[in-house]
């Protein structure tokens, strides 16, 4: 089973539990309502009894059994769910049995027909509660439905009302049926909707040719990682990458061969700079940036100095020319302070980047504040 299907099983256990459990208060009610409504437990204590008891009984082992399910978690989650979908069949054959046994009794016509409309009603109501699993639903309508056509079929008491009762039932659950179709269509297009949108987010933050993150996606990290540092006084740095010449490798190969240079450049860094927490941008055209939250500088300059070597010894085979360039770096970090803006740490490693540049390209330099 695919882990969206597991996920939407997961959804419908728990929309089947949060429908059903409003009726619970109601059946128990209602079951009080029939017995007194016209004296009824009076005339039949032990019948009485045993019906209250029994539907009280399952109802309340139901409402238990909710808060225990959560508690287990989700290794027990099929056995849970198991005993859930028995207990939903139980109480509906408590209610078809009471109901089929009440009819066989004489002279309890007002009881017999508060119940009958009472199990009518909880009956309509049980079956669209259960609707996201129309197995269940049709087993609810069944198990409410079967012992009241069957005592009164076997008694030969009353065929019309048995044959109402059964074109009830299949009124039902052609409803429920068309239901079914409608929820699972819904339920569906909420998860599709839901992949489309994470999707729609990883694109809005990824560049599309080195599939590294994008500037958007690095500017809002920036800010985060800002703050969070600056609350924990703790480290942050910058690597700026700039690829030295590339202009040339795009005149001289081709743009193609310049697209492919960075997509390689792009995993040599995500190599390089691989903790969960770095954030391996493309910043423009052929510069790349880093984000190293709790990196001190030595160490955030030693990594971008495993970057540049592994750059420099790459090559790529165009027409059995070995194509290969340089990139150059400069290096900035700080603790954060709420005086000064995110940007003012790219401000110091473009600064380095451009003294990498003029000291002769394909080095690592560390920005050093003038005022320091
Ligand atoms: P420097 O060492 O000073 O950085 O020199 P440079 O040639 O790398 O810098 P310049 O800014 O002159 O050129 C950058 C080049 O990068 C020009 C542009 O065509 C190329 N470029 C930018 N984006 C892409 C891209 O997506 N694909 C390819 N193939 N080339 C790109
Ligand atoms: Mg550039
Ligand atoms: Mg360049």
């Amino acid at each position: 089973m695919t882990f969206e299907r597991q996920k939407m099983n997961r959804r419908v256990v728990q929309d089947l539990k949060k429908r059903s459990t409003i009726g619970l208060l109601f059946y128990i009610v209602l079951s009080f309502i029939i017995v007194y409504a016209d004296d009824y437990y009076l005339r039949h204590a032990s019948y009485t009894v045993a019906f209250l008891l029994a539907n009280a009984g399952i109802c309340l082992f139901r409402l238990i059994h909710l808060p225990i399910t959560k508690k287990m978690g989700e290794r027990y989650e099929t056995i849970n769910k198991g005993i859930f979908f028995a207990s939903v069949i139980v109480t509906a054959l408590i209610w078809g049995m009471a109901l089929g046994l009440i009819m066989l009794q004489k002279d309890e016509h007002t009881t017999q027909l508060v119940l009958t409309v009472c199990t009518a009603g909880l009956c309509a109501g049980g079956v669209v509660a259960f609707i996201p699993n129309l197995r269940l639903s049709v087993l609810f309508n069944i198990g409410m439905m079967t012992p009241v056509v069957s005592i009164l079929l076997l008694n030969r008491f009353n065929m019309p009302l048995a044959l109402m009762v059964f074109l009830y039932s299949v009124y039902l659950v052609l409803l429920a049926s068309r239901g079914n179709k409608e929820y699972w269509y819904a339920l569906e297009n909420e998860y599709l909707l839901e992949i489309k949108s994470l999707e729609m987010t990883r694109l809005s933050n990824t560049d599309v040719l080195t599939d590294l993150y994008n500037r958007r996606f690095f500017d809002v990290e920036l800010d985060k990682e800002w703050k969070r540092s600056g609350r924990n006084e703790s480290m942050l740095s910058v690597v700026l990458m700039d690829i030295d010449h590339f202009k040339n490798i795009n005149d001289t190969y081709g743009h193609q061969v310049g697209d492919e240079y960075l997509k390689n450049t792009a995993e040599i860094l995500t190599s390089v700079f691989k903790r969960d927490s770095d954030i391996v941008a493309r910043y423009g055209g052929e510069e790349f940036i880093v984000l190293l939250p709790e990196v001190d500088i030595d160490h955030a300059l030693h990594l971008a100095q495993e970057a540049l070597r592994k750059i420099a010894s790459m090559t790529i085979d165009h027409q059995g020319l070995n194509v290969r360039a340089t990139i150059s770096a400069g290096v900035n970090c700080c603790i954060p302070n709420f005086n000064s803006r995110p940007d003012s740490i790219i401000t110091g490693a473009d600064e380095a980047l451009y003294m990498a540049k003029n000291s002769g390209r394909n080095r690592a330099v560390v920005f050093t504040s003038k005022s320091e």
